[in-house]
Formats: C-alpha cells, structure tokens, sequence
C-alpha cells in the first residue's frame, strides 16, 4: 500500500482562521485576511485560535481546508469500505473496465493471518493462480475486461485519487483510526494521518480515533470489545465515566445545584425543552 499526499489549501490554518473569524468578528472577512496577510497576527495566535474552536463544536469552517491523497494498492476489500463515505470526499478509482490487468500474473493483496499460516498461503496462491488463468483464458476468447473482472476477487489491488475536506477527514479518522475497524482501512487511514502530520502537524494531530482528547475522548464501542483495546489503558469509556460521575455526585458535599446526577431524559425534560426561552446565556449561536 502506498499513500502520499499530493496537495493541500494554500495556507490551511490561515484559511481556517478567517474561516472561523468571519463568524464571529464584526469585521469582513477581507479586512480579517488583511490582518493575517500583513502579518499583524502572529502564527501562535492563529494557531491557539485555531486550537480552541476546534473544541466547539462549530465544524463547519473546516470543509474549507481541502487534502488530495494519491492511494494505490490497496484491496478491492478495504476501498469497498472506504467508498461508503460519500459526504465531503471525492474519489477517482482505477476502471476495471479500461484497464486490463496483468493476464500472466495477477496482483493480490494477501493479509497477514494468510501469510503467517502456511497450509492456507499455499491453497490461497494456489486459487489466486486459478483466477489468473481464468482473466486471461477469458481475455484470450473476447470477452471483455468488463465482464472477465467478474472472476476477479475482493484481493485485488485498486488505485484511488482522493480530494477530501478536514471536516470529513476528521470524521473517518474517529471510525477508521478506533481498532475496531478492520486492518487494512485503519493502516490506509493512518498512513494518510502521518502524510498530513509530515506537512502541517497543527492540523494532523486532531486526526484521532474517535476516543482520542482531541475527539469525543472516550470510548463508546461495546464495552467487552472496549477492555481488548490496547488504547483503552489511556482513554475511558462512556460507561465507566458516568458510573465514576454518579459516584462522585452522590458522596460529594458540593451543592446539588454544581453537580447533579445524570438520569436518562424523560418527557418532563422536553416539556422543558419546548418551553425554555432564553436561559440567559449569551452564546445563543448565530
Ligand atoms: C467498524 C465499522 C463497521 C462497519 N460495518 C458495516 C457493515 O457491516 N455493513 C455496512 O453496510 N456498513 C458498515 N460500515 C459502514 C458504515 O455503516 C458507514 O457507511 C461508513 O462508515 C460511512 O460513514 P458515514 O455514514 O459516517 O458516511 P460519511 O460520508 O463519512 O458521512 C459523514 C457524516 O455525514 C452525515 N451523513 C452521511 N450521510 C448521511 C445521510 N444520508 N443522511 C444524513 N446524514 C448523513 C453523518 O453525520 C455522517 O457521519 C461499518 C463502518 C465501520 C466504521
């Protein structure tokens, strides 16, 4: 598998920063980006700004940073996956039709519980061979690469052209970084993290799996599965928060007015709900 990032905005956190301050300044967004092109902002502003939106949940600005990954050898497996996100991403991916692939010896991606088991390594080149055989028999008698990719497996190698926002790169990065997704889209996801971390770290170190303190910070994956994680020895989960809170509420002398145990919403709450007003807060958003 290889993954390089080809190309990226023009001056990402810069663009992300007028982004965000076109929201919430009075000023337009071209005397802001007079501010930050006559260096008037100093970049550790911009970046600590960037920073504390990025614990909003205001994400919008963040479809304005675009990424473009060059991806090739990867599974016709991994990019059935990886084509299922469809909001914020564009894909260009190698025709089966147009391309005929190599009829003498086909390519395959073998995963690792394959090769390390001989016996099934041995059956699995040996079908891979047959398949071989077929395409190019198939190839061979006029039928169409469009209908001999039938016989093709899910192994088989794709290339991918890929122009993604940071929004939706985020989001793939909570699912597909988690272990619980499957290997070779998690290693795709992380290769694309570390192209992005090589070039502008400020932005690739909020790429998490979603349990990471920059995401959700917990985990929300089912409990038994949580306790295999490796990663579950530094982030919690939902479960253990809660019942720690409830424990705590409940023995604290704090007043119950700063803290409250949680119970689930019930239709007394959406009463509530329907007839607040105006809680006094002034972040009442746009
Ligand atoms: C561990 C794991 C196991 C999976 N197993 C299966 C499986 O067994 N079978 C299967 O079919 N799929 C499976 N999937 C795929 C999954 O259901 C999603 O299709 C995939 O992860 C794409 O994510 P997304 O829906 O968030 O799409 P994205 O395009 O990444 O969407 C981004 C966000 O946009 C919003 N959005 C997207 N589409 C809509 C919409 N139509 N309406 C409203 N809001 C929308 C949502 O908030 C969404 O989170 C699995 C995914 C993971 C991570």
């Amino acid at each position: 598998m290889e993954v390089k990032l080809i190309d990226y905005s023009i001056d990402p956190l810069n663009k992300l920063y007028a982004a965000f301050r076109t929201c919430y300044s009075s000023k337009t967004p071209i005397e802001i980006w007079e501010e930050i092109t006559s260096g008037k902002i100093p970049r550790e502003k911009i970046v600590s700004f960037i920073d504390e939106r990025l614990k909003t949940g205001h994400a919008s600005p963040l479809e304005q940073v675009v990424f473009w990954f060059a991806v090739s050898g990867i599974s016709r497996s991994c990019s059935h996956q990886l084509v299922r996100h469809h909001i914020g991403i564009s894909f260009e991916q190698q025709s089966q039709r147009y391309v005929r692939y190599k009829e003498n010896q086909l390519e395959y991606i073998v995963p690792k519980t394959i090769k390390e088991n001989k016996e099934v390594l041995e059956k699995y080149n040996e079908l891979m061979k047959k398949i071989t055989e077929f395409y190019k028999f198939a190839l061979d008698r006029g039928i169409p690469p469009e209908d001999a990719r039938f016989a093709l497996p899910n192994a088989t190698p794709t290339n991918f052209h890929i122009l993604v926002n940071f929004r939706e790169l985020q989001h793939i990065a909570d699912l597909r970084l988690c272990t619980r997704a499957q290997w070779e889209i998690r290693w795709l996801i992380a290769k694309m993290r570390s192209e992005v971390m090589k070039v502008i770290p400020e932005l690739g170190k909020f790429l998490q799996p979603k349990c990471g303190e920059y995401r959700l910070g917990y985990c929300d994956e089912d409990y038994k599965e949580y306790v295999k994680c490796p990663l579950s020895k530094v982030r919690p989960h939902k479960e253990d928060l809660f019942r720690i809170y409830n424990e705590v509420v409940s023995k604290s002398q704090i007043s119950q007015k700063e803290l409250r145990e949680t119970k689930p919403l019930s239709e007394e709450e959406f009463k509530h709900i329907e007839n607040i007003d105006y809680l006094g807060d002034s972040n009442q958003g746009y």
